[in-house]
């Protein structure tokens, strides 16, 4: 089946609110089976509104409203819904008997204007609406379906969930969309993208999406199935992905970096300590957003100036004399000088500069070091972070953690 969304609000068209209930009922309606093909944001104008309702019943087999079933002058769907489907709104002599009832129960009486609540689209079902006033609405006309759901996000997925969720997957029957999901890093875009499009490309019945953030890289497998059948292609492209670039996914399932070190790092019976210039305590609160951190979490000293980097990290004044504080050396020395300061079995340290002042052209903006200290020695890793400064830090920091997990690995065989 063919869904569109049609989102109703004009605040929505504003820098200040978002539509989300788009975000979750595709991901319902792409559950069900469904295909989301059109999603349209229109402000409480009636024509539009009515305008917009043509044009998608010409198109879609399911038409989502979200919003405008409110009491107030600027609620329209209801109104503009019915003048496009040439209905008339009648008032629900059960439904005004139900809406006083919900009124008087927190001490309210009702305004008269909260009437318009009461008013349904002739041949519609009612949804019910438990968590709010506005009911929701299921209409059929000819072979298409339209639905009227309420805007509040709790109110939406409710009605949703208990009332046209149920119909929605009687009509669509076997046909579902089956997804996978790989979350990778140490790799770019492209030099991920050079190693996997030889291989999806060969399955043209699942759609493959790659998309970079600042933390890592999501690759996406999606397939529509029925009874099964497709579910063989995206298990088999799903394990050739593995073969190809295992190592760089940290996870299938969207969980963050720092849950994945700290299994790590709790099932190797390893503890950290970390030594933080450029990112101050980033790391640090990253790591310890994982409950029972303390586990293996020893502490973090946020050794902004070179003093602390002397008095509390222990690296010799000379090392950031000759190399300075960005640098091999220092990264290495921090990382030493933690591990033993807070007795952990493992040292890490980000040294960087974040911008926008500080640069040179031997050391750019955005040169960070990362260092790595355990009971063998010391090693080092640097990149230069593309970004303003506070991408920079970030980047950083999941690099830290990114390169912590690929150590681990190693060590743990
Ligand atoms: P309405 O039923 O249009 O009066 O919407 C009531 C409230 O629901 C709005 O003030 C928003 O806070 C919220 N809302 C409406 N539409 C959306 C949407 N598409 N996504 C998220 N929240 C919404
Ligand atoms: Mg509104």
């Amino acid at each position: 089946m063919k869904a569109e969304i049609i989102a109703v609000g004009s605040e929505l068209l504003t820098p200040d609110s978002s539509d989300t209930n788009s975000l979750y009922l595709t991901q319902k309606l792409n559950e069900a089976g469904c295909d989301v093909q059109l999603k349209t944001i229109v402000g409480d104008v009636r024509e539009d509104i009515e305008e917009i309702l043509r044009q998608a019943l010409r198109r879609s087999d399911l038409i989502l409203f979200s919003g405008g079933l409110g009491p107030t002058m600027d609620d329209l769907t209801r109104s503009a819904v019915a003048g496009a489907l040439d209905r008339p709104l009648i008032k629900d002599p059960g439904l005004l008997e139900e809406l006083r009832r919900k009124f008087a129960s927190r001490g309210f009486i009702m305004s008269p204007n909260n009437e318009r609540q009461a008013e349904v689209i002739l041949g519609a079902d009612i949804l019910e609406n438990r968590m709010g006033t506005a009911p929701g609405m299921w209409i059929e006309e000819k072979d298409r379906i339209v639905i009227l759901l309420p805007g509040p996000p709790r109110e939406l997925q409710s009605v949703f969930e208990n009332h046209a969720l149920p119909r929605i997957l009687k009509k669509s029957g076997e046909t579902r969309l089956e997804t996978r999901s790989f979350f990778i890093t140490g790799m770019t875009e492209s030099e991920l993208d050079a190693q996997l499009a030889p291989i999806y490309t060969a399955y043209p019945r699942v759609r493959t999406t790659i998309l970079a953030g600042t933390r890592h890289i999501s690759v996406r497998l999606y397939c529509w199935t029925q009874q099964g059948s497709g579910r063989r292609d995206l298990d088999e492209l799903a394990s050739r992905f593995q073969e190809k670039i295992g190592p760089a996914i940290f996870s299938t399932q969207d969980e963050p970096m720092e849950e994945v070190v700290g299994r790590m790092l709790r099932e190797s019976r390893n503890t950290l300590a970390i030594a933080e210039s450029c990112t101050a305590g980033m790391l640090g609160m990253h790591v310890t957003r994982v409950p029972g951190s303390s586990d293996y979490f020893m502490g973090g000293i946020e050794c902004y100036s070179d003093a602390a980097k002397i008095d509390l990290c222990g690296v010799p004044p000379g090392l950031i004399r000759q190399h300075g504080a960005v640098s091999a050396q220092v990264a290495e020395a921090l990382a030493a000088g933690v591990r033993e300061k807070l007795r952990a079995s493992i040292g890490l340290s980000i040294t960087g500069i974040a911008g926008p002042g500080g640069g040179s052209p031997e050391k750019p903006v955005g040169l960070v070091y990362i260092g790595l200290a355990d009971g063998s020695g010391t090693l080092n890793r640097h990149r230069i972070m593309p970004g303003d400064r506070e991408s920079v830090r970030e980047r950083s920091t999941y690099l830290a953690l990114s390169w912590l997990r690929r150590f681990l690995m190693k060590n743990m065989g």
